[in-house]
């Protein structure tokens, strides 16, 4: 099963459909994946499948190592449009994850300061104080909520912790608009259930909630490589104009990937 596992700490830059030319930032090992989601579509592969016993990497290497990139970077004469937090797993899992956030709000006032941070989360650190505050100062707090119906989080999303969708929601809510929610629309089969998010049974309960948490803007998406689960299947273009077509009457901002 072809899945991505990432360079840590930094790997790229890499032109990412949504954000441009992307430096990223891994805060998880580079041979395993850590998250405290298992999706069934993630890139990185199962949890189970790509498990790393390596530690994390410090705080002291993520500094290194991004100061090494930008410095090259700027020698080269090509900044990053955006700094940005994804790679093997969760980042704000990382214990120093406040900590290596100032340090990268530094460097890149330092080197590229039009450069943005970007953080990609599922959101399931948002009951930690230092992660919660560490996510207002980044320029794109781009936070995951792929339904609000409980039973398809439990299905597709699959945490692996206890995992409280309306205290999420609240939480989300404190941000006052300084937050980007991002949400995967798919469609195919599990455990012999046909899933499909693109419907307005999921679809317009899910606007409503988003609309309650005010979000700067809304990015949707789908499918763009194999998943490790062979039942999904890519939600159609039509389908995602539809459903940013029912966020715009919604009065929010929206775009899709396809
Ligand atoms: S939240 Fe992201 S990293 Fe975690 S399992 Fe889902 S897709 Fe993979």
């Amino acid at each position: 099963m072809p899945t991505i596992l990432f360079p840590s700490p930094i790997f790229g830059p890499v032109n990412s459909r949504r954000l441009g030319v992307s430096l990223g930032v891994n805060l998880l090992p580079e041979n395993g994946k850590i998250c405290t989601f298992d999706c069934l579509y993630c890139e990185c592969g199962f949890n189970t499948q790509n498990r790393s016993h390596s530690p994390l990497p410090t705080r002291e290497e993520v500094y290194k190592g991004l100061e090494e990139q930008l410095k090259k970077m700027q020698d080269e004469g090509r900044g990053p449009d955006v700094i940005t937090f994804a790679g093997n797993g969760e980042p704000t899992l990382h214990p120093n994850f406040a900590e290596i956030i100032d340090d990268t709000i530094a460097l890149r006032d330092r080197y590229f300061p039009k450069a943005k941070v970007s953080v990609l989360s599922n959101s399931t650190m948002l009951g930690r104080k230092s992660v919660f505050e560490a996510l207002k100062k980044v320029d794109n707090n781009i936070l995951k909520l792929d339904t609000i119906d409980p039973s398809f989080i439990s299905l597709i999303d699959r945490p692996n912790m206890a995992y409280k969708l309306n205290a999420i929601i609240e939480r989300m809510k404190e941000f006052k608009g300084a937050l980007v929610i991002q949400t995967m629309f798919l469609k195919g089969e599990v455990d012999n259930l046909q899933i499909d998010n693109t419907t307005d049974q999921y679809v317009l309960p899910w606007i409503e909630t988003v609309k309650e948490i005010a979000p700067r803007e809304v990015m949707i998406y789908t499918i763009d490589r194999e998943t490790p689960h062979k039942g999904l299947k890519k939600a159609t273009r039509e389908e995602l104009d539809s459903i940013v077509e029912k966020l715009h009457k919604a009065g929010l901002k929206a775009t899709a990937s396809y």
